[in-house]
């Protein structure tokens, strides 16, 4: 854990840096600093490693004041990156991923799985570790500088707007390597940014600063649902508030109530004539406790033939969401997983909603693009092709 104690940083000049910072910071925490230019950010980030001295206060990590350890020893347990360092242009990838650990005298066998390792982490052969950084696309030098960062294993890693620089679509698809990263290698990162949709998408907790002064620090969740001042609301944006007034509901509150099912031991002609019935084209199958044990669609009915087998002969296991799940998730199961509609359960996994495409391109809708947007802006979610397709698709549906 790190932990800042009454943290204070002036510069000569009376220049208050940061004034009285308190944070904790549990290890495998994604922790993003966010404030504009001249907040404090970067003398927060940088007196974690001692390159920054607090005037005072304490900073601790597990329980031992920093200026208790050797500088260069701690300097070595953090990793550091600064903004839009690149590669080194005359070393070749394999020397690049390896720079750090080298630095650190670490036994050169080791070095050559390492990197293999690092690189499969990121979808590129083996082979490119013995090319050098021109011989990449720009998006693929990228990404290996996020492993390089990562070479060392130091559990913590410090990055100081890694990403300022890059386009959109670059910036984006590095975030989810970064995020997915930190997840699968389970340190701890402090990352400073100014663009609060990157802070949204990669924080466990952001830390808000102006003026050398914590603002607010808390859950990207809360920071949406309950931003502390206009400052905060501000960074936030009107298109981020809106869309955290339901983005951030349960599931609950856009789901059909009790969908159509039908017991284990009903027949398959008799699935059919409540599909007729009912005009569904899903249907779940539930036991007398309402339990949730499978699903039939419309089409695997088409194929049953004369024998009209039973619900329990040919359900499919069924994936569900449980009542608890954020709209803003299930949006993401939708979109990733292209989930067409999902069954609700409750804690016991009983069934108790549905959520369709359509309920969910909804929710986007009134959200994302607010009706009184009379700007010609693009909608946030252009760029994803997916995305579209999923849209048309829910509008046909819409549209039947
Ligand atoms: P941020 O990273 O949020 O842009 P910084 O931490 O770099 O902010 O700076 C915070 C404040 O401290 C700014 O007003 C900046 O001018 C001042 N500052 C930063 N470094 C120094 C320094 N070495 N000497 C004097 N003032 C500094
Ligand atoms: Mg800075």
């Amino acid at each position: 854990m790190i932990e800042f104690r009454n943290v204070s940083k002036i510069y000569p000049g009376n220049q208050v840096a940061a004034e009285n910072i308190n944070i904790k910071i549990e290890d495998g925490q994604f922790v993003c600093f966010i404030g504009t230019s001249g907040s404090g950010k970067t003398t927060c980030m940088r007196m974690i490693n001692r390159m920054n001295e607090p005037t005072s206060g304490e900073i601790l990590i597990d329980g031992k004041n920093i200026m208790e350890y050797d500088p260069v020893a701690l300097r070595r347990e953090i990793g550091y990156v600064i903004q839009q360092i690149g590669l080194m242009p005359h070393m070749t990838i394999y020397e690049n991923i390896v720079m750090v650990p080298r630095l650190l005298k670490w036994n050169e066998d080791k070095l050559r799985p390492l990197a293999e390792n690092l690189i499969e982490k990121v979808d590129l052969p083996i082979s490119y570790l013995d090319k050098y950084p021109s011989e990449l696309s720009g998006g693929q030098q990228q990404r290996i500088g996020v492993i390089r960062a990562l070479a060392a294993d130091q559990n913590i890693i410090l990055m100081d707007e890694p990403f300022g620089a890059l386009d959109p679509i670059t910036r984006d698809s590095l975030q989810q390597l970064v995020k997915k990263l930190q997840r699968e290698l389970g340190k701890t990162f402090i990352f400073v940014t100014h663009d609060m949709n990157e802070a949204l998408t990669l924080a466990d907790k952001i830390v808000i600063m102006d003026k050398g002064n914590i603002i607010q620090q808390d859950t990207p969740e809360n920071i949406l649902k309950y931003p502390a001042t206009d400052y905060v609301k501000e960074l936030l944006g009107e298109e981020k508030l809106n869309e955290a007034k339901t983005s951030y509901n349960t599931v609950e509150t856009i789901m059909i109530k009790n969908p159509i099912s039908i017991s284990e031991d009903k027949t398959a002609y008799e699935a059919i004539s409540l599909m007729r019935e009912k005009r569904v084209d899903t249907l779940f199958i539930t036991d007398d406790d309402n339990y949730l044990k499978g699903v039939v669609g419309i089409f695997d009915l088409g194929k049953v033939g004369r024998r009209n087998p039973t619900m329990k002969e040919i359900m499919t296991k069924s994936f569900a969401i449980s009542n608890d799940t954020k709209i803003i998730e299930a949006i993401h199961q939708f979109y990733v997983l292209k989930f067409k509609n999902l069954p609700v359960v409750n804690e016991k996994n009983q069934l108790v909603g549905l959520v369709t495409r359509a309920s969910i391109v909804d929710t986007i809708y009134t959200n994302l693009w607010s009706e009184d947007d009379e700007s010609d802006d693009e909608p946030l979610v252009d760029e994803d092709d997916n995305f579209q397709e999923l849209i048309h698709e829910a509008q046909g549906d819409n549209n039947d």
